[in-house]
C-alpha cells in the first residue's frame, strides 16, 4: 500500500474519478487532491458537478462531457493535455464510463497517445453487490435494460441460463414493470435483492424470492421511490437440476411406476421426460 506522501501526480494525464452515489462522505482523500490541483474538471452536468465540488469548499474550471458531446469533448480535453494540464474527468455521480459517459473520452485520449489515471470511487453496482450476500461466483454487470417491454423480455430470455448474479440498474417509473417482467421469465424460487437508495437516508436493501418482489413493492409505495440496483441470483447449475431431479424421482419411485414418475419430474423440473425415464431405470437398477 502506498501511503499519502507518497503518490505520484503526473501532469498532461486524464484522472478518471469516482465520485459518491448519494453521501458526500464517500469521496476519496486522493480524490479530493486531485480535484484540488487539476487545471479543470470534465463532468456530465456542470451545474450537478459546480455543487457537488462546492461541498468539498472547491471551485473549478468546468468542461461539459455529456452522453452527445463525448467525441468533440475528448478533442478539447487532448488539446489541454497537450499543452501539459491534469484534466479530471467525473460523471454526475459513481464511476464515469458504468452507464455513464466517459468510455469515449478514455479511447480517445488514450489513442491520442496521453496517460489516463483511475481514481477509484464509488460504483451503486459493486455497492449493491458487496451487500446483497448473493453467492454466485461471478457477476454480471447490464445497466439499464431497454425500455420497450418487448426489447426487454428479449434480453432477459437470452440471460435465463446465465450462472452469473445479473446486475441491473433501474429508474423509479420502471421498477415495477422489470421485476414484473423478471419474475415472469425466470424462475420464481430465484432470490431478488432489490437495492434503493444506496447510501443515502432511506438506504433500503430487501432480499426476497422473485414471486414475492412485486407484493414487496406494492405494500408501500415508497419502496418505489428513489434509484435502484436489482441483483438476481444466477441460474441454478445443471448438476444442481439433476441432483434434485434425482432426488424427486426416487421419492416419487417409491410410489409410482417409472414412466409417470418421470413425467412429473419434467414438470417440476423442466427437464426432458426421456432424460428423466432413463435415470429412473437406473434408479430402479441400483435400487
Ligand atoms: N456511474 C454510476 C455508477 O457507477 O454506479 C451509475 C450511473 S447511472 C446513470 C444511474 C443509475 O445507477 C441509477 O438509475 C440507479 O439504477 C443506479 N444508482 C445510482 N446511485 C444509486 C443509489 N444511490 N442507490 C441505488 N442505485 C443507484
Amino acid at each position: 500500500m502506498e501511503s499519502l506522501s507518497h503518490q505520484h501526480y503526473p501532469d498532461a494525464t486524464l484522472y478518471v474519478i469516482g465520485t459518491p452515489i448519494g453521501n458526500a462522505g464517500d469521496i476519496s482523500l486522493r480524490a479530493l487532491h486531485i480535484l484540488e490541483i487539476t487545471d479543470a474538471v470534465a463532468c456530465e452536468d456542470t451545474r450537478v458537478t459546480k455543487n457537488l465540488l462546492g461541498l468539498y469548499g472547491l471551485d473549478k474550471e468546468l468542461i461539459s462531457a455529456h452522453q452527445h458531446n463525448e467525441r468533440e469533448a475528448a478533442e478539447k480535453l487532448i488539446a489541454r493535455l497537450q499543452r501539459g494540464e491534469r484534466i479530471a474527468l467525473v460523471s454526475d455521480a459513481g464511476t464515469p464510463a458504468i452507464s455513464d459517459p466517459g468510455a469515449k473520452i478514455v479511447d480517445s485520449v488514450r489513442n491520442a497517445g496521453f496517460n489516463v489515471i483511475p481514481v477509484p470511487g464509488p460504483s451503486a453496482a459493486i455497492t449493491a453487490l458487496s451487500a446483497g450476500g448473493l453467492i454466485d461466483e461471478s457477476f454480471l454487470f447490464i445497466g439499464f435494460l431497454p425500455a420497450k417491454t418487448a426489447q426487454r423480455q428479449t434480453v432477459l430470455r437470452k440471460l435465463k441460463d446465465s450462472p452469473a448474479t445479473l446486475v441491473i440498474y433501474e429508474a423509479p417509473h420502471r421498477i415495477r414493470d422489470t421485476v414484473r417482467t423478471l419474475a415472469d421469465i425466470f424462475e420464481p424460487s430465484r432470490t431478488v435483492v432489490i437495492a434503493r437508495e444506496l447510501t443515502k437516508l432511506f438506504e433500503e436493501i430487501h432480499r426476497c424470492p422473485l414471486s414475492e418482489a412485486i407484493p414487496w413493492l406494492e405494500e408501500n409505495r415508497n419502496r418505489q421511490k428513489g434509484e435502484f440496483v436489482l441483483l438476481v441470483q444466477g441460474a441454478p447449475s445443471r448438476e444442481d437440476d439433476e441432483s434434485q431431479a434425482r432426488h424427486i424421482l426416487s421419492v416419487l419411485l417409491d410410489e409410482l411406476p417409472a414412466g409417470t414418475a418421470a413425467g412429473l419430474t419434467a414438470k417440476i423440473t423442466g427437464i426432458r421426460k426421456n432424460r428423466l425415464y432413463d435415470m429412473a431405470l437406473e434408479l430402479k437398477k441400483t435400487d
